[in-house]
Formats: C-alpha cells, structure tokens, sequence
C-alpha cells in the first residue's frame, strides 16, 4: 500500500476529552476506595490511559501488558502472544484494563483469561472505541468511550504500521 490517503478526523480532541470525563465519574464511583490496578495494552492504549488517569482524583496504579494479535496489516491474525508481562502483582487487587479498541474481541478474551488465572479481586474492562460488528467472539465492556463503524483507525495512540499514533482525533484510514 504506497498510495495512503490522508486520515479524516471521526472523533475530535474534544469529545474525546468530553467522553473521558463522563467515563471518569463512572470509574470513580465504582473505585474511588478500591486502590485500582489500570492494566494498560500497549502500545495502542498509552495516550488514552495517560488523559484518563490524569481525570481519576483517587489513589489508583498504572500497568501495562505487551500483546499482539496483528502483523504489520489491518486484520487480526486471531493469535495472541505476551510480548511484555505486567510487573505489579495481580492477586487480590482490583484490575481495570485500559483498551484502545475492542475488534474481534480476540484479545481480550485471551487477556481474561490471562489475568482471571492471577486470582485479581475484580476483573473489568474499560474500552475507549468499541467495533460490534467485527466481534467474533462474546465481549462484555463495562465503560465504553464509544461505538465506532466498520473502519480501520488510526490517531490517539492507534498506528497503521506504526505511523499515526501522535494524531490528537481518533480518525479513520481509506485505503
Ligand atoms: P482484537 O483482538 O479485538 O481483534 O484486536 C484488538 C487490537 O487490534 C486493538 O487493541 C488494536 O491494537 C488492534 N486494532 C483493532 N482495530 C483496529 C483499528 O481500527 N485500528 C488500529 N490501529 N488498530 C486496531
Ligand atoms: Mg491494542
């Protein structure tokens, strides 16, 4: 792919940082006491994570987790691997994991089971974009961003190839 049309703005900055601050008065009633463990997915997830935490006025812990479920293309290979494992202990404590966008479902549904396997005290699922159409297996998100069409993103902190992660709106790519 050498001819790469320009990215077009889906979502701005702005409700972007609208929907976060709706997401974190959520977040905050369910674990404002509770000490969380945020689990982050890298890479695609660190801009979100990082405008999330920073609205989150409690006593809460950031980690991330390496996977990967895509080669250098646009489709899931539907293979999960552990590229880079969480340091933070896991059992008894109170995970949240902090997704970019849910797809096929596929990685989550090996995260789960990853994490469930930790013995965690609560286990819950925070999505900033979420694709029903492509889910190919059950995928339950307990605080959604938003509900985005059939498309390939790039932009706040999503890449094609690596490219585009520093764009400040989620945006779509055409081939
Ligand atoms: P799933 O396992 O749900 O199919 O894929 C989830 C992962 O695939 C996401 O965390 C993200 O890294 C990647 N992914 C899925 N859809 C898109 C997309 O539209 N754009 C980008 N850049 N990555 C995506
Ligand atoms: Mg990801």
């Amino acid at each position: 792919m050498s001819s790469q049309a320009e990215p077009k703005v889906l979502i701005s900055q702005q409700e972007i940082a609208a929907r976060i601050i709706q997401l974190s008065s959520e977040i905050t009633s369910a674990y404002r006491d509770k000490n969380p463990l945020l689990i982050g997915i890298l890479k695609g997830s660190f801009v979100f994570m990082a405008d999330l935490v920073r609205v989150l006025d409690f006593p809460l812990e950031v980690d991330f987790i390496g996977l990967s479920s895509y080669g250098a293309g646009k489709e899931s290979s539907g293979k999960v691997r552990v590229r880079r494992s969480p340091g933070s202990e896991v059992r008894g404590r109170h995970v949240l994991v902090v997704e970019d966008i849910v797809d096929s479902g596929l990685t989550l549904a090996f995260l789960k089971d990853y994490l469930l396997e930790k013995k965690p005290a609560s286990l819950k699922l925070c999505a900033l974009t979420d694709k029903p159409e492509r889910h190919r297996v059950p995928v339950n998100i307990d605080y959604l961003g938003f509900t985005v069409p059939n498309k390939f993103l790039v932009g706040y902190g999503l890449d094609w190839n690596e490219k585009y992660r520093n764009l400040p709106d989620i945006c779509v790519l055409d081939a």
